[in-house]
């Protein structure tokens, strides 16, 4: 099994810091299912291609499988495995490359940060669904998609193509971004999953898929692969995600065709969680009657969109500390097709809640919809005075997960989300919030999102906070 990754970003010899492998050596990292090697078949200045190669030990990787997956087929140790790309290569580029799928780069933290000329080959890759489906994957990301079917035996044209393609892949990401998405989209290319999976599959799957996940059009089809047929665990992973976004859960497409296993409930087909929570914000701020709203912590930019089209708004900004979520922002408005007086209504930066920021101020309404909770509680003190204190906008909406609700989620024994610092009661939260405004002049008002349960309340609280006149400038 091979895959390659070339740069002819200038010096392309900068792949090795980013990759934290150097360009002289051959390095062998052990797998439980066989060994890893990392080489550089070219290292020039213009450029440079890192290339992993995995050998797969058969007996090894049916031992592996242990006591609760009892397969004593002949498919196991005859198989193909060793030269496949297959699930497998997805498990050891997530382990060989796990410093550069998290973007760290101590050498050069601003090219980790930066979308680089990237060139990913797989000669030989097991592909469910064909090259129509490799499109379908990739092509959302951004990637240019060159898959050519192999033929099942070049001496005889007439038997027709294997299941095997040989996937070139062209695009300008983060490295980061691309070996998270190579992690998550090679096993759900794949027949199948050949490890075993437990709920922790679900938080893995979240942490490597994260924004590009929640607005892939077929984020369904990918959890659904991505956890082969463990329809619980599937449900899990697509309400967490319709928690990120608004995108309708899709439920037609090539898996029907294959004929698996209906794993979405009727109650997973209502309106998501994350569309109403849009709703309520968007109708408190309509109560409010204001004119300018900034999203801070905005994400990939749902409510963005939505506030400018929504009537009476004149103003929209939206920041958040990640520059990756402002590209799918940015992507998401088209932001590069825009009319100059759309352009003139939208502000997009970056910048941290913690740090006091006079591009905060201004706005009649600040919205913090789902973003305490990503905030080290050590530093909720210093964004509590940068919005509260320093921004003072007219109003606050702040949403958050109620914890109280998280045991009627089937399945989930964390939090709802693997970034989460804290998930709040119902009670903590009005602690919080009784706090803030006493100490910032404001009145809160509490509201519930979601279909409220009668013990646990709704699923998402949401606090709307609003300045007292005679507290202010
Ligand atoms: N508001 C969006 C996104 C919620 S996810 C929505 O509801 O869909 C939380 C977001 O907060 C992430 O995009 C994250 O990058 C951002 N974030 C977390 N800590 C932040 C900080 N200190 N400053 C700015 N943004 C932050």
């Amino acid at each position: 099994m091979l895959l390659t990754i070339s740069t002819t970003h200038r010096p392309a010899t900068d792949l090795g810091y980013l990759l934290h492998k150097h360009p002289d050596r051959v390095q062998e990292f052990a797998q439980s299912f066989g060994t890893a090697t990392v080489l550089y078949p070219e290292a020039s200045e213009e450029r440079c291609t890192a290339a992993l190669l995995l050998e797969v030990d058969p007996v090894r990787l049916a031992r592996r499988r242990g006591r609760e997956t009892p397969d004593f087929s002949l498919a196991q140790y005859v198989n193909d495995r060793s030269y496949a790309a297959s699930s497998l290569l997805g498990v050891a580029l997530a382990d060989v490359f796990s410093t550069a799928r998290s973007g760290i780069c101590k050498a050069r933290p601003e090219l980790a940060e930066q979308a680089l000329p990237l060139e990913i080959a797989i000669p030989v890759l097991p592909c469910r669904g064909g090259a129509e489906i490799a499109r379908r994957l990739f092509e959302p990301l951004g990637w240019r998609v060159d898959a050519e079917p192999i033929p099942l035996d070049e001496g005889f044209p007439a038997w027709g193509a294997s299941r095997y393609l040989r996937l070139t892949l062209h695009g300008e990401l983060r490295l980061a971004d691309a070996l998270s998405q190579l992690h998550v989209l090679l096993p759900v290319l794949d027949e199948s999953k050949h490890y075993w999976q437990g709920p922790d599959e679900v938080d893995k799957l979240l942490r490597s898929g994260g924004a590009w996940l929640a607005a892939h059009p077929d984020r369904t089809l990918i959890t659904r692969r991505y956890l082969g047929r463990r329809g619980g665990l599937t449900r899990l992973a697509l309400a967490r995600l319709a928690e990120l976004d608004d995108t309708e859960l899709d439920d037609t497409g090539p898996d029907a065709e294959v004929g698996e296993e209906e794993v979405l409930q009727p109650e997973e087909r209502r309106v998501p969680l994350n569309r109403q929570r849009h709703e309520a914000v968007l109708a408190a701020i309509a109560e409010l009657g204001a004119r300018s709203v900034i999203d801070l912590g905005c994400g990939p930019g749902q409510l963005l969109d939505r506030l400018l089209k929504a009537p009476g708004i004149e103003r929209v900004a939206g920041c958040d500390v990640s520059t990756r979520s402002l590209q799918y922002a940015a992507r998401r408005l088209h932001v590069d097709r825009m009319s100059e007086r759309q352009a003139g209504r939208l502000e997009l930066f970056q910048g941290a809640l913690t740090y006091e920021d006079p591009r905060f101020a201004g706005y009649d309404v600040a919205v913090l919809m789902e973003v305490v909770e990503h905030v080290d509680p050590p530093r909720l003190p210093a964004l509590e005075r940068v919005v509260f204190g320093a921004a003072r906008p007219g109003a606050v909406l702040v949403t958050t997960p109620n914890r109280d609700y998280n045991v009627l989620y089937e399945g989930l024994t964390g939090r709802r989300h693997p970034d989460h610092r804290f998930e709040w009661d119902r009670a903590e939260f009005a602690d919080w919030c009784a706090r803030v405004a006493a100490t910032h002049g404001y009145a809160v008002e509490h509201r519930g999102v979601g279909d409220v349960d009668g013990t646990h309340g709704s699923p998402t609280q949401l606090a709307v906070f609003t300045r007292k006149e005679n507290a202010d400038d």
